[in-house]
């Protein structure tokens, strides 16, 4: 066992009775993510998962990429364990840190112990550690306020760990422990944020898109499942909903007024995805919505978008400047599909005046031409459900 891998959790420890069902959730969610590269140990003690690799042909470099992704732990450390003896300690730094240590110019080490029973309190583990460093690297200098590198030893339950400074985890909550939500999810920016967004707090989540072929291009469709499969290094494998939704946009551009053409359209998507999400235990719909952003996402157009759903819509980017947005974006891997050129459904059919404050009766009005049930029967019965994994494509 040279190498180990500590998650440490983040808020599942502010937890009170649910502590263990969200633990549970974390260590069932690191252990299916493990299983790809290899044969490894998981489990929870004193807030930290351990994540052991129990052969030598575990895939670790695999392992410890795919940690980064996953909620719930707050910041990870690869570490060395060894036997909670000084020496062994020191032994442990040095092989395992040491050409770290030869890079700097400047060190100190900080040091946990949450095995009470260990005779040395921290500072005195940190003065030991760090007077036998320093004389092994005669060029590192102690600087405990802005040194180059910080050497951590933690003295647990069950070993002593060394190791360098820790990376920051995913955060949020477990995948699972927060239920399901369906995601409307387009090509564009927002959305595949508002996915991640809502994920990160344990939500699973099922994606629905509206595609309008020919208007809307093959390539569309293609760019919105890759969109998914990023998004699975997250939340797991999903399945993504495809919508054809040409006829519903045809009927709306032939019978209904123009400056009501995308509230109309976007009243049909809401109905089609909370019959999908209802379909699928989803409890929440989730949009990319944010307040201002076009003529459809004002307070008034919004109320009238949702007024033909009951589920909730939880819209987590509805107050956040597009700059932040697009920070995510980049942060999370999305941006660069998201600005592939191809179009959306909403910019097919879009009037020149789109009504930016309407009240409700009136474009109950503007679509009562339109068989309501009949558009979304036919558009249900066509429905493609396309898997998303994010190592085997689609
Ligand atoms: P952009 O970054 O271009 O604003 P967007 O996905 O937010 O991308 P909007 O026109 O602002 O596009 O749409 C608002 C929301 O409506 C989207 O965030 C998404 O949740 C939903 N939506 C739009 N088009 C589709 C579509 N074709 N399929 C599913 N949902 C869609
Ligand atoms: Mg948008």
């Amino acid at each position: 066992m040279n190498e180990i891998f500590l998650l440490k959790l983040g808020e599942i420890v502010l937890k009170g009775q649910n502590r263990k069902q969200f633990e549970g959730k974390l260590r069932q969610n690191v252990r299916r993510r493990m299983s790809k590269y290899g044969e490894f140990d998981v489990y929870i003690i004193q807030s930290t998962v351990y994540v052991e690799p129990k052969s030598p042909d575990c895939d670790l470099e695999g392992a410890w990429e795919a940690c980064h992704y996953i909620f719930g732990a707050v910041s990870l450390c690869r570490c060395r364990p060894c036997e909670k003896k000084l020496e062994a300690i020191f032994d442990a730094v040095q092989a395992y840190l040491g050409s770290s240590l030869d890079c700097a110019a400047s060190f100190k080490v900080e040091s946990k112990r949450s095995d009470k029973t260990f005779p040395l309190n921290s500072i005195q583990i940190s003065q030991e550690i760090g007077g036998r460093l320093a004389e092994a690297h005669p060029q590192l200098k102690v600087d405990v306020h802005h040194p180059d590198y910080t050497v951590y030893v933690e003295i647990r339950d069950l070993a002593a760990y060394v190791h360098g400074p820790a990376e920051p985890g995913a955060g949020g909550l477990p995948t699972g422990v927060g239920g399901r939500a369906a995601v409307l999810l387009s090509g564009g920016i927002d959305s595949p944020v508002a996915a991640y967004m809502i994920a990160k707090r344990g939500v699973e989540i099922e994606c629905v898109h509206f595609f309008s072929y020919p208007y809307t291009s093959e390539q569309a469709r293609e760019k919105v499942l890759e969109l998914a499969r990023l998004l699975t290094r997250f939340c797991g494998r999903m399945t993504v909903n495809v919508v054809g939704f040409t006829e519903i946009q045809e009927a709306i551009r032939d019978h209904c007024p123009e400056g009501y053409f995308t509230l109309i359209m976007r009243r049909f998507m809401m109905r089609i995805a909370q019959r999908i999400a209802r379909s699928h235990g989803c409890l929440s719909l989730v949009t990319g919505e944010n307040l201002g952003q076009v003529a459809s996402q004002t307070m008034e157009a919004m109320a009238v978008t949702g007024a033909v759903v009951d589920l909730p819509i939880f819209t987590p980017l509805i107050g956040m400047d597009k700059e932040e947005i697009v920070t995510i974006a980049r942060r999370i891997g999305t941006l660069d599909t998201s600005i592939l050129p191809y179009e959306d459904c909403c910019t097919v059919f879009t009037p020149k005046h789109p009504k930016t404050k309407p009240h409700l009766p009136e474009v109950e009005q503007a679509e009562a031409k339109l068989d309501v049930e009949a558009l979304i029967a036919r558009a249900l019965e066509q429905t493609e459900k396309v898997m998303v994994r994010y190592d085997g494509g689609c």
